[in-house]
């Protein structure tokens, strides 16, 4: 735990450029610096760090973030770990705070579970070397076509036929039966003994992605016996540090190869992933077995969003192929899906081609999911009408899933072109399906929104709101141009920003994007306006806030009003805007952090070169701009406003309270038609 202050001081110490300086080779270029990106494989570079934001971005994968960022993603760290490697660069001292004693407990027990893990992850590999290990397990392994290198690299094992093996060597090198239990490893019995989970089994331990053991896959290779129970694969259950939900066979090994390559190769079994890599195609990963959980995608998604997934080409792994890829396309991730030929699987295929055959046949017979789907079924629907028609629904529910708008509308095409239907025909029906699912996610966003948000380590795809910020066109678009909600994508947001009142959406964000950006940054109001004021200047943050207080709004969206206030709250205590900026950008609530990594970072910041042209043109900018946000805001609080009141009016049968709320409307309708009036429309 490393005390707020020294975590500030680390933040304003950490120089992007440096940073990032000593893993890349970066280029000036105008106010920024420029590279091939680290995160993927590139020969012209797309990836730009900026000082004056003390960010950095990719254009080409799309990854983003500041200094601490860079050096968790690079270096696959934690938030603590990167801050520590920053101290260690800038020599400042880190006192850790005292942890509480509950602190204290929780971690080293985790931590006492994954010593024991890989206690016996090496026990495993030691009998490999036994006698009995040898002639059993080893030669198993080689007869799958596994190599020395591939057996050490995965620490693969051998679980010895007595019962008690890695109990009892586990206790008597001082490991506590509690933790071995907890770990899935022993099991106790009622008289007492403690018995292994795993016995006469080849192990394949299952590791973390940051590649600590923390589960085990054992085989057996026994023959089944008639009328015992036979479990050819038994696993470790779920444990604290083992959500199966959550893990990947092979992640570890893949991770690095999955960023290079920006694609995951998905297949089913251990043996499939060990024989892949072994081949050289090292970005592969298992499910092992399970059907695959969103925790899952999610992991694979810190990595990239393409996904190839390999399946046995026979009509059961056509059915899994069917069913299993909704949650990706849910995800926003991008699938491929390949075919092998009838009765192979990756396993086979790996040991009978050469690397180059294998990614050649890939690269032949991959098929976007859309199609692929489209393709088998048309097959199967013949020229029925009535199965053509529920096949085309079935598509179109397919691609409803969706969330990029983009995507949908070029699948939509392809999609009408197949079956030489109406592209509207299409659009209708997906446009329902998505409207149910928003109404289904709104309803459940309600809800989680009382309870605490809990943070999680998963990126929300940034919603593509209107935007007009940064480009700063002539003119301003007229009211009715604004969409109520967000263009391109629906009002759903994803990871923990909580859009909860989508028709405020876009201005709160417009102006949030004012203040986070040029908050400090002086109105110079001309003479002749009518915000002018003798003697005294206002920056943007006070100018945002000052109008809102007046007519009492507060930001109706939760997301929103929360890094308002923590805006206002650290520019009381006098931090400068670029410190501000850093401490929203790198901080610890995963909903700040989102709503401020979409607002500075997600959008054009750094490709519009012109935007830091100078400081006039901004500030002509802003004082043009900045008003007129606020009073179309404000336009849109009065709608608000005016129709709630029309709605009191027919429910209060008494005449004075009739009047009372008829003027008020009157009032209000005036205030609305000024506004509209100065925003040039009448
Ligand atoms: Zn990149």
């Amino acid at each position: 735990m490393i005390p707020q202050d020294t975590v500030n001081r680390i933040l304003d110490a950490a120089q992007i450029v440096d940073v990032v300086g000593d893993f890349v080779t970066l280029k000036k270029k105008g106010a920024d610096y420029k590279a091939c990106c680290p995160f993927h494989n590139e020969k012209t570079p797309s990836f730009y760090v900026s000082p004056s934001k003390g960010i950095y971005k990719c254009f080409g994968c799309g990854k983003s973030g500041t200094a601490v960022g860079f050096v968790m993603e690079h270096e696959s760290m934690t938030f603590t770990e990167a801050l520590k490697y920053l101290a260690k660069k800038y020599n400042i001292e880190v006192v850790e705070k005292e942890e509480s004693a509950e602190e204290i407990a929780n971690r080293q027990r985790h931590e006492s579970l994954i010593l024991v893990s890989e206690f016996a992850g090496k026990f495993f590999q030691d009998a490999l070397q036994t006698t009995d290990g040898q002639v059993i397990a080893y030669q198993y392994f080689r007869s799958r076509g596994l190599t020395d290198e591939t057996i050490q690299k995965y620490g693969l094992g051998w679980s010895p036929v007595s019962r008690k093996a890695l109990s009892e060597a586990a206790r008597a090198a001082g490991y506590k039966e509690e933790f071995l239990i907890d770990a899935g490893l022993s099991l106790k019995m009622d008289d007492g003994r403690l018995i292994d989970r795993f016995y006469d089994r080849v192990m394949f331990p299952i590791h973390s992605h940051l590649g600590r053991v923390i589960a085990f896959g054992g085989r057996t290779l026994a023959k089944p016996v008639p009328g015992k129970p036979y479990a050819k694969y038994k696993n470790s259950p779920e444990t604290e540090i083992y959500v199966k939900s959550n893990s990947l066979y092979g992640i570890f090994f893949a991770k690095t190869e999955m960023s290079r390559k920006d694609n995951c190769i998905l297949v089913e079994g251990y043996l499939d992933v060990l024989q892949m890599h072994q081949l050289g195609l090292k970005n592969v990963v298992a499910s092992s077995g399970t059907s695959l959980t969103v925790g899952q995608i999610r992991l694979i998604r810190k990595f990239t969003n393409n996904v190839t997934i390999i399946y046995d080409g026979d009509s059961a792994g056509i059915n899994a192929a069917l069913k299993g890829v909704g949650l990706f396309l849910k995800e926003g991730m991008n699938v491929k899906v390949v075919l092998l030929p009838d009765g192979q699987d990756p396993d086979d295929f790996a040991r009978k081609h050469t690397l180059t055959e294998v990614q050649d046949y890939i690269h032949q017979h991959e098929q976007d999911f859309i199609g692929f789907k489209t393709d088998v079924l048309l097959n199967e629907a013949g020229d029925d009408p009535l199965k053509r028609t529920r096949l085309i629904n079935d598509i179109a529910d397919t691609i409803a899933l969706i969330p990029d708008a983009i995507a949908r509308a070029v699948y939509i095409k392809t999609t009408a072109s197949k079956f030489e239907i109406d592209e509207d025909l299409l659009v209708e029906r997906i446009s329902s399906v998505r409207m149910g699912m928003i109404e289904e996610e709104q309803k459940q966003k309600k809800l989680e929104s009382r309870k605490p948000v809990k943070s999680s380590d998963e990126q929300a795809p940034a919603p593509e709101y209107f935007d007009y910020g940064m480009e700063y066109p002539d003119e301003m678009p007229p009211i009715d141009d604004i969409p109520m909600v967000p263009l391109g994508s629906d009002p759903i947001v994803s990871g923990p920003i909580i859009i909860n009142a989508p028709e405020f959406a876009p201005c709160e964000h417009e102006l949030l994007k004012f203040i986070l950006e040029h908050g400090c940054t002086e109105l110079m109001f001309d003479r002749d306006s009518k915000y002018y004021v003798e003697g005294e200047t206002i920056n943007v943050a006070e100018f945002i806030d000052a109008t809102l207080a007046e007519d009492e709004h507060d930001f109706e969206n939760l997301s929103y009003r929360k890094v308002y206030e923590e805006y206002f709250r650290m520019y009381d205590e006098g931090l400068s805007q670029q410190q501000i900026q850093t401490r929203l950008l790198n901080s610890q609530d995963q909903e700040i952090m989102e709503v401020a990594k979409e607002l500075l970072i997600e959008k054009h910041s750094l490709t519009v070169a012109n935007y830091e042209k100078s400081l006039t043109a901004t500030s002509t900018l802003l004082i043009q701009f900045v008003p007129k946000a606020l009073m179309i805001y404000q336009v849109k609080k009065l709608d608000k406003m005016i129709s709630n009141l029309m709605g009191g009016l027919n429910s209060t049968p008494d005449l004075d309270a009739q009047v009372e709320t008829l003027t008020k409307i009157t009032d209000l309708t005036r205030t609305r038609t000024m506004l509209n009036k100065e925003l040039g429309r009448v």
